[in-house]
């Protein structure tokens, strides 16, 4: 619920610490190359990790330990998001090493296109749509590379020779309509059944609701988050419930992460950190959700320390039903310059809240320790890997962010990545209407996206409270959604409030401007790049901006707040009024939050129907190909440096960090180093 991720290509959300009232020009390449390679729809780049260097010894270690737990766990994303996943996987890579034909072959190539697409997925359905990836070679390709593959190990299970694998993965793999999708929500389906995710197996969304519907009380105050670390399956007629933790599903790369989590516990930087991980440990050791609780509790009071983490089964957007979490990890340590910005308007969640324009009945009386950060990420891991947001608000149980409060961080370095492989790309010159915009956007591009960032995480998520009894999953499909626009609504409206000009975090209203401009660009017209042509919006970030950008396109149309231009065939949406714009966005912010804090089902399911989910076939068809012609991947994924520790007399007395710039060699050294997990679980 909590993750952002990349707004648009082009215009690039980017903290970096430069004077906050006056942002410079970055648009200077700092001489490291960013973009690796690029095939299909995406783009592999790298990060930097600035300030690695002038960390102590005891926080290089930590980050090396906690980087290693982060890769540990890499298996079970993989088997979450789709039982087959890791019998594929391991068939693929054993063919890259021992195919002995002609790899300099057409076939060969979109063999290693279709494993690198697989690799950017964490398995078969593609990782935003979800959609199952189709092979560009042929069946009997397929068959051919298994068998002229002499000495590979492949996965064969008991009983197995390469001619059966080759008949079981053959339609897993060919056939479209086999569990063609990873995370389905078209609301007339059954979510469950027609899901191919692996975290329910032989049930169906009525079992599911009505096991869950049993455990959930609606008196308690502090509900555990019910069915956040298992898998629900039937056995012997009974439905069970198999939880992810030692000894139970997922246990042999579970405790690789804990054996490294417990090297981390000897260099802590603070008694809180200490705590916070040691509650981690228990967690993945008992499988115990008020535990969990306990953990997130203590993690949010963890202020101090420098270098921080995420490591669980954290969010939600994998299971329609917005329950079952997927496992990540994210290494960071905190900008400490950069950091200022956020933590001025953190400082002043409570007047955010007091003047937000919803209902005064969801307004939070008392708004919770907010803290905002912006970190240097040093390694992604899990579903955050290769693929990650540029921003991050945790935890996701609403009592705890009530009670407790949360933690909200923009992704620095990652940010200034897009941004300096953006340079010269093109995009703003084609998608803009007018010199004035492209030279705000140039402007004020980074600080715009960054703050909205900033809101969106730390006063939007943070933002505003249900009505006694009414449960987060109560949107169901829709919540993401919904969530995500609630965000996106709070941060768009304040963005353009004088008060961050009091605050000093803007100058004037142009960096408010800038971010109009590019949501509406991105909501209405350059998300559409990431879409195949026929199909509709299916992620949930993205259903939120075309949902919120076009209504309030249509709600502002009598008044013409934008026009939709057309010149030389080229179709753009220009804004005339901003406050008055600014104004639908409140409009719309007021309803969003009713949505939410009433559980209003069926005004969520109309509102993310009517505006988030369908596309314009003809606008889709042009903005793809103008994208094209520019030779753009609407998608980037990073791949992570690599930390070494320097031993001497079976010390740690350094740690050094690389730079590699192999996508398949990353990913082929961590299938052969992290691979704790049998094929199948
Ligand atoms: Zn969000």
């Amino acid at each position: 619920m909590k993750k952002l991720i990349l707004l648009t290509m082009g215009t690039i959300i980017f903290p970096c610490g430069q004077d906050m009232a006056e942002p410079q020009n970055h648009a200077i390449s700092d001489g490291f190359r960013y973009k690796i390679e690029q095939f299909e729809d995406i783009k592999i780049l790298r990060y930097q990790v600035p300030g690695f260097e002038d960390l102590s010894l005891k926080q290089k270690k930590l980050v090396y330990y906690l980087y290693e737990a982060g890769l540990s766990g890499r298996d079970i994303i993989w088997d979450q998001n789709y039982k087959h996943n890791l019998c594929i996987r391991k068939t693929l890579e054993a063919i890259i090493e021992h195919y002995e034909g002609d790899r300099d072959t057409e076939e060969f190539q979109n063999f290693m296109i279709y494993i690198k697409r697989v690799w950017f997925s964490n398995g078969i359905h593609h990782h935003d749509s979800t959609d199952k990836i189709c092979p560009e070679f042929s069946k009997e390709y397929f068959v051919r590379l298994l068998r002229d593959s002499k000495g590979a190990e492949f996965p064969l299970q008991e009983g197995e020779t390469i001619e059966t694998l080759a008949e079981k993965l053959t339609p897993i793999l060919f056939d479209p309509l086999i569990d063609a999708k990873r995370v389905n929500q078209a609301p007339d389906k059954d979510l469950i059944v027609n899901s191919a995710n692996n975290f329910y197996e032989g049930v169906t969304q009525k079992d599911v609701e009505a096991y869950y519907e049993n455990l959930a009380n609606p008196n308690d105050k502090t509900p555990v988050s019910h069915g956040l670390n298992s898998k629900i399956l039937r056995e012997n007629g009974k439905i069970i419930e198999k939880k992810w933790k030692i000894d139970g599903m997922y246990s042999q790369a579970i405790a690789q992460i804990v054996f490294w989590l417990e090297k981390a516990l000897t260099v802590t930087e603070t008694d809180a950190q200490k705590a916070s991980l040691e509650k981690l440990i228990e967690y993945y050791k008992t499988g115990d959700l008020k535990t969990f609780d306990e953990y997130n509790i203590l993690w949010i009071q963890d202020l101090e320390s420098r270098v921080d983490v995420v490591n669980g089964f954290i969010e939600v957007y994998g299971d329609p039903l917005g329950m079952k979490a997927s496992w990540e990890s994210v290494v960071s340590f905190k900008d400490m310059e950069a950091t200022k910005r956020a933590e001025i308007i953190s400082h002043h969640a409570q007047w955010f809240e007091d003047h937000s324009p919803i209902d005064p009945k969801f307004r939070k009386k008392k708004v919770k320790g907010i803290t905002a950060k912006v970190i240097t990420v040093a390694a992604l891991g899990g579903d955050c890997y290769p693929f990650t947001p540029v921003g991050i608000n945790l935890p996701n149980a609403d009592w705890i962010r009530k009670e407790h409060g949360s933690k909200s961080v923009t992704m620095g370095n990652i940010t200034y990545s897009y941004h300096q492989e953006s340079l010269g790309s093109g995009f703003l010159e084609e998608f803009t209407y007018s010199e004035e915009e492209k030279k705000l956007a140039e402007k004020h591009g980074f600080l715009a996206g960054n703050l909205h960032t900033d809101l969106h995480e730390c006063v939007g998520h943070a933002s505003g409270q249900m009505l006694p009894g009414v449960s987060a999953e109560a949107l169901k499909n829709y919540q993401s959604s919904i969530e995500e626009a609630r965000a996106d609504l709070v941060a768009l409206y304040y963005i353009m409030d004088k008060k961050l000009t009091e605050l000093g975090v803007t100058q004037n209203s142009d960096v408010a401007k800038t971010e109009y401009d590019s949501y509406i660009r991105n909501g209405l017209m350059t998300q559409l790049t990431k879409i195949e042509l026929g199909k509709n919006i299916e992620q949930a970030h993205m259903r939120n901006r075309q949902m919120i950008a076009k209504w309030v396109f249509e709600k502002g149309a009598s008044e013409n707040v934008i026009s939709k231009k057309v010149r030389e065939d080229k179709t753009f949406f220009v804004i005339n009024d901003y406050e008055k714009l600014r104004a639908l966005f409140s409009e719309l912010l007021k309803e969003v939050q009713r949505i939410r804090s009433e559980g209003d089902y069926e005004a969520a399911r109309a509102l993310v129907e009517n505006y988030g989910v369908k596309v314009d076939p003809e606008l889709h068809k042009e903005v793809k190909a103008r994208y094209e012609k520019l030779g753009l991947a609407p998608y980037s994924g990073f791949i992570n440096p690599v930390f070494r520790p320097v031993v001497e007399k079976g010390e740690i007395v350094n740690v050094k960090i690389e730079y590699p710039d192999g996508y398949a060699s990353q990913m082929m050294d961590y299938s052969k180093r992290y691979s704790f997990l049998p094929t199948y679980n």
